[in-house]
């Protein structure tokens, strides 16, 4: 049974022929390793810390640039509520097919659950129908069962700034709905056509003949 992750649904999305080079063919293209550097030692920190490693020693390793952007985190109100898991591998069904990737933390207060995402660099356009979003609030609602709320809120690093995204039964029907029909097309087309529109940047613009 196939199972799909929001970056395999976004780069499908964004450009069939990239999901083409990327899963199908399994092209993979380098990428500058500074570009994530500095993100991927905060969400290493964060997790460390809300397992309840001492970190003093990372903190101290840290330059001027990261340790703003970690004591923004830290003093998060959504980073500072009851730990429940970090680094979360969640998968769920959605009709025939599987959606699932890694959650950053899922914290709580009471019965109300809130999925973080930090991000250092900049947060999604339309947050409210990113795939991250879509695919970490039904599985999480799938594999909590019984909860008063649960948020998925996005912590934008540079801004200071949360966005927050609401599970309704509304969004629930609305997102199933999506995930199926994306995943369901992806399975069965045998069609990548290429989008121009989506090139800049494109990592793979160096094997693709567009
Ligand atoms: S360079 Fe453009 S057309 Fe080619 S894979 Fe990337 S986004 Fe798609």
């Amino acid at each position: 049974m196939n199972s799909y992750s929001p970056n395999m649904l976004k780069t499908f999305s964004d450009c069939p022929y990239k999901f083409y080079l990327k899963y199908v063919r399994k092209i993979s293209i380098p990428q500058q390793a500074s570009y994530f550097e500095k993100g991927k030692k905060i969400h290493a920190i964060a997790n460390y810390y809300l397992r309840g490693d001492d970190i003093s020693k990372i903190i101290k390793g840290l330059d001027e640039d990261e340790l703003i952007i970690w004591n923004k985190l830290f003093n998060n109100e959504f980073f500072k509520m009851s730990y429940v898991k970090s680094e979360y591998n969640l998968s769920c069904r959605v009709g025939d097919f599987w959606v699932g990737g890694r959650l950053d933390a899922l914290m709580r207060h009471n019965d109300d659950y809130y999925i973080l995402d930090y991000k250092t660099g900049s947060i999604p356009k339309n947050p409210e129908m990113d795939f991250q979003t879509m695919v970490y609030l039904i599985c999480a609602d799938k594999k909590l069962n019984k909860y008063n709320s649960l948020k998925f809120i996005y912590i934008d690093l540079k801004n200071n700034k949360n966005f927050i995204i609401e599970l309704t039964q509304e969004l629930k029907q609305k997102y199933e709905r999506i995930l199926e029909d994306i995943c369901k097309y992806i399975t069965f087309t045998e069609e990548y056509p290429q989008n121009s529109e989506k090139c800049n940047f494109c990592e793979y613009s160096k094997v693709c003949k567009c």
